[in-house]
């Protein structure tokens, strides 16, 4: 079994990934490896919370999901199709069903184009579900019906992005990724960048946006109340790999691995029920100079000498709830 492998939903899963990785070439022949041998599984209709602190990988797996990067080793299958080394001219057909809401609102939209003919864009380039191209007509009330589901009005059709609060340029980019009416939506720290009393307008708003048109979300964050809020299942990433991964509530509430155990204390706004407050010293180590055994032993307080030589697979801990640790804790 690869060694993170996780525990497969019933149904069929929409996005599978098997011993995902990602390396770069640094000079003097050094190996960055981003992502480190990855499974997991996304069924259609649930939101996968993706955490982990910041270089621990968890963008990076984010747009590996999608493609919009290439694949160093291992598998990804979308809708049950392997996607791993399509082409992009063959990946195009897909690109409408699989999309991404970019953390920095700003960045992602240009200055000059007016929302409306951002929007529209899509809209013009990809042809319909019957092949055909899109009228004017036919994009209009396109245009019309995202504004009303991302709650802005029609006038800002008209605007550009300068005019827009930050919050209000995150609901311009959740209409861009679903105006093809996608079915898989990764969100990279879609609210990371906003004050806190908008980021719970704007996770309420992708929480009621799935509801109401069935979508699927890969949520990434490293914030775990944000997460808590929207996910159904967890995965915990750190330098590159899945930790630990499981129902939100399991995981949040009861975590088994060390790691997640100090991040539900460190955040600022603490997870309700986090069984034990662990320090988290430490920068995440180096992911070119990673030596052997568990990858979180230097910085974990229960770290033993098998730990040093031993990396730990995902181990089921409790029903629905695995995770990568020689000696987990009991979560009570
Ligand atoms: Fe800590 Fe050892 Fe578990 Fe790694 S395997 S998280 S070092 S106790």
């Amino acid at each position: 079994m690869d060694k993170n492998t996780t525990g497969t939903p019933s149904a069929p899963p929409l996005l599978d990934i098997r011993g995902l990785r990602k390396t770069y070439r640094l000079p003097r022949g050094q190996t960055l490896k981003a992502v480190d041998g990855v499974s997991l599984s996304v069924t259609a209709g649930e939101t996968l919370g993706l955490v982990g602190e910041s270089g621990c990988g968890k963008s990076t797996l984010g747009r590996c999901m999608l493609r919009l990067t290439d694949i160093s080793a291992g598998q990804v299958s979308f809708e049950g199709r392997d996607i791993t080394r399509l082409r992009e001219r063959t990946l195009r057909p897909l690109r409408p069903r699989m999309q991404m809401v970019f953390q920095d609102s700003h960045a992602s939209l240009n200055p000059r184009r007016r929302i409306g003919d951002i929007l529209a864009e899509p809209l013009r380039v990809h042809p319909d579900a019957a092949g055909r191209r899109r009228s004017a007509a036919v994009i209009y009330d396109r245009l019309h019906e995202l504004m009303e589901l991302v709650g802005l009005p029609a006038t800002a059709l008209e605007r550009y992005a300068h005019e827009f609060s930050g919050g209000q340029r995150q609901r311009i980019n959740i209409a861009r990724a679903l105006a093809l009416s996608p079915r898989l939506v990764v969100a990279d720290e879609p609210v990371s960048a906003l004050d806190v009393s908008i980021q719970a307008q704007i996770v309420n708003l992708f929480a009621d946006l799935r509801d109401q048109l069935g979508l699927t979300y890969v949520f990434v964050a490293h914030d775990l109340a944000v997460v808590r809020q929207i996910s159904n299942r967890v995965a915990v990433m750190y330098l590159g790999a899945i930790v630990e991964l499981g129902e939100t509530d399991s995981v949040l509430h009861h975590p088994a691995h060390p790691y997640t155990a100090a991040l539900t204390a460190a955040v600022p706004r603490p997870v309700v029920g986090a069984s034990r407050a662990i320090a988290l010293h430490g920068d995440v180590p180096s992911p070119v100079t990673r030596g052997t055994g568990c990858r979180f032993h230097t910085r974990c307080a229960y770290v033993q000498d098998r730990c040093r030589v031993e990396e730990p697979a995902l181990r089921p801990v409790r029903p629905g709830h695995e995770a990568a640790c020689h000696f987990p804790l009991a979560g009570d």
